[in-house]
């Protein structure tokens, strides 16, 4: 697991940016494979799971959203999109389809270096720490270490940012969290002006839980959990 978090897949077509990153990523003690297609990076990674995947949007093939969604349909590997200037819509896409981060061309190297450090740094614990913890909201029931989401018996597919903001939600019951507390906890560190993007995934949630969505939004202020209205809250 410590190794393989050491291993960045990076996807780029564009020869001189794949190498440069690479570069980058090298010296700062990772270990980097390249592929410059969207379905050269799903075989690799049908082949070897990486620690992180600096994955660009832009692929001439199947485009980097695409891949994006599907590496989520099997993994929940971090992913750093590459986006070329004011594609505003598509940062918000990206991240809708799971990204972990993005940054926009052209960037500094060292910021590049610094965010794969950050997402692995705090991807890792974050997933061991609460591995057998479960929490029964109601008719919801979130369970950690699986990663499962059910209302009753019907298990529901989220998405893994959906997944750790409900989990992030249920967690603080009682309290009230900004939009910029809950991008700091969920992704990892504050978007400049994105909080945008808690607000499409709590729409995504309460779509997808109906009923069972415990998430109140606190008008000016941000989100927090319902009490459980028959009380029973584990
Ligand atoms: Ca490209």
């Amino acid at each position: 697991m410590a190794a393989a978090a050491q291993n960045v897949l990076v996807v780029e077509d564009e020869a001189s940016i794949a190498s440069f990153v690479s570069l980058y990523l090298k010296n700062a003690g990772y270990t980097v494979r390249t592929a410059s297609t969207g379905s050269e990076a799903l075989a690799q990674l049908a082949a070897e799971q990486p620690g992180l995947i600096v994955l660009d949007l832009m692929l001439p093939d199947i485009d980097g959203i695409e891949v994006c969604r599907r590496i989520r349909t099997r993994s929940d590997v971090p992913i750093l999109m590459l986006t070329a200037r004011d594609e505003d819509v598509d940062k918000i896409i990206g991240l809708e389809v799971g990204a972990d981060d993005y940054l926009t061309k052209p960037f500094n190297p060292r910021e590049l270096v610094a965010r794969v450090k950050s997402i692995l740094r705090r991807s890792v614990p974050a997933r061991e720490a609460r591995e057998s913890a479960q929490i029964r909201h109601g008719d919801l029931l979130v369970d950690a270490g699986r990663r499962e989401v059910r209302v009753g018996e019907e298990e529901i597919q989220l998405a893994p940012k959906e997944f750790d903001l409900l989990w992030e939600l249920l967690d603080h019951r009682g309290l009230v969290l900004t939009r910029d507390q809950l991008l700091e906890r969920v992704w990892g560190y504050t978007f400049a002006g994105d909080t945008r993007t808690v607000d499409v995934h709590v729409r995504q949630l309460r779509r997808k839980l109906g009923e069972a969505s415990p998430i109140v939004t606190v008008w000016g202020v941000g989100y927090k959990v319902s009490p459980a209205r028959d009380g029973s809250q584990e």
